[in-house]
């Protein structure tokens, strides 16, 4: 048995039992009645202490199963989701001037972005619910995660993806034999289309907002975080945001150990959008209701100009007490070549969007140096090799002798 209570209507609070096929609140609809998964929490207090989850030798998303809505005797993909690393890279918080800040890198999952967490949880529900086909619509990551995923559980995918999707994630769809549809149009318009086809064929709907599952698989990264600090919550907790679903699922993670008494307090969230397309930015800021906008960033990830978890995004910040900011695709690219230079670790623009969004939050104060802080670099950098070699120059041509390298090298002043 797993720890569910039921799901719980973020729009206008109606609870419902968990049921196959049930996605969203009935009364609200498929735009606002967005459902929460309700854990019995005195349940997991009771049966689950806190040193049985640190003394696990699971080191994947699954040893906080009591957390999790999945049967513990479903099968699961063989694939290692989760338990990423988080770093504190020396050069790095020397450059910053942040002693205290941490990078947790979720590039390192299976299909090399934050989505394996949300998508291993998919295909776990598709196969309780005697499906075979399951179908998203995704600017990327979400698809190729989807797809590894599916094709580790043994199950089809039927994946929708914008025209634009860069060419290293079509080609892990492609892989991964998903039937991949590119939709010569907006991600608003692969979802609609994804959406309509659901419907028409009756697969099983691995949609962000929709599936009220998938965040649950997202808020893992809030488990491990409290868990790799051994409980000491930070500060900050920075997160790139595009249908805010990852921003909210963070918040869910840390509620759920606050609930269980696991941890004492809550960090705030730090929410970062690129000023080519931050509907939830602005609607944070001016205080009112998100408006669509243009999806005009290199960040293709977080291009999202219709979001589909507006609410639970911005509430998740509001409640935290944190806020929000967007930044430049220039400070993007530039946040590439730092975190790539002082770190090893290589992100792509969404990836590394959080990280520009704090360096600018520590100039203007908001942010204090000293604080202690988690930047969570969501998605691989090559996936997306053509923005990386924007940020990160050409290499240095020289012929086949070492008379002209010598030189090559005396013209840069690097021998
Ligand atoms: C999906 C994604 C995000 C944002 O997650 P949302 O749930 O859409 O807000 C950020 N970074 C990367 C790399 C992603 O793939
Ligand atoms: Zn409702």
């Amino acid at each position: 048995m797993n720890n569910v209570l039921g799901l719980r209507c973020i729009h206008c609070g109606k609870e419902l039992e968990a049921a196959p096929g049930l996605y969203t609140c009935p009364m609200c609809g498929t735009r606002d009645g967005i459902l929460d998964v309700m854990y019995d929490y005195l349940n997991i207090k009771k049966n689950t202490p806190r040193r049985q989850v640190v003394h696990s030798q699971d080191y994947s998303i699954f040893r906080y199963l009591p957390f999790l809505p999945v049967e513990p005797s479903t099968p699961r993909p063989h694939l290692r989701v989760g338990w990423t690393p988080l770093y504190r890279p020396p050069a790095l918080t020397r450059n910053l001037g942040m002693p205290h800040l941490y990078i947790k890198d979720d590039g390192q999952n299976p299909t090399a972005s934050l989505k394996d967490r949300a998508s291993v949880i998919a295909v776990i529900k598709a196969v309780e619910e005697n499906m075979t086909t399951i179908a998203c619509s995704s600017t990327g990551n979400a698809a190729s995660s989807l797809a590894g995923n599916a094709a580790a559980m043994g199950l089809r995918t039927f994946i929708f993806v914008p025209g634009r999707a860069p060419q290293g994630k079509v080609a892990q769809l492609l892989i991964f034999g998903a039937n991949v549809i590119s939709v010569q149009g907006s991600y608003n318009d692969a979802f609609r289309l994804s959406a309509e086809a659901i419907e028409r064929w009756g697969w099983y709907n691995r949609n962000a907002a929709i599936n009220p599952y998938l965040v649950e698989g997202k808020k893992t990264v809030a488990l491990e975080i409290a868990e790799q600090m051994d409980w000491e919550v930070p500060d900050w907790v920075v997160v790139s945001v595009g249908d805010g679903c990852t921003i909210a699922g963070v918040w869910k993670g840390f509620q759920d150990l606050y609930q269980v008494g696991w941890i004492d307090k809550l960090p705030k969230l730090l929410g970062v959008q690129s000023s080519g397309c931050s509907p939830l930015v602005d609607a944070f800021l001016e205080n009112r209701a998100w408006r669509p906008a243009e999806e005009n960033t290199i960040a293709d990830s977080i291009a999202v100009g219709v979001p589909r978890n507006p609410e639970k995004a911005l509430r998740a910040v509001r409640d935290s007490g944190g806020t929000m900011v967007a930044v430049s695709d220039a400070d993007i690219l530039d946040a590439m070549r730092l975190l790539g230079r002082t770190s090893g670790i290589f992100g792509e623009p969404a990836g590394v969007a959080g990280l520009a969004g704090l360096k600018y939050m520590v100039g203007n104060g908001v942010i204090r140096a000293d604080e202690k802080v988690v930047v969570i670099v969501t998605g691989n950098g090559l996936k997306d090799v053509q923005n990386a070699i924007a940020a990160a120059g050409e290499p240095i041509k020289v012929e086949p002798s070492l008379d002209n390298l010598i030189e090559e090298l005396k013209r840069r002043g690097l021998a």
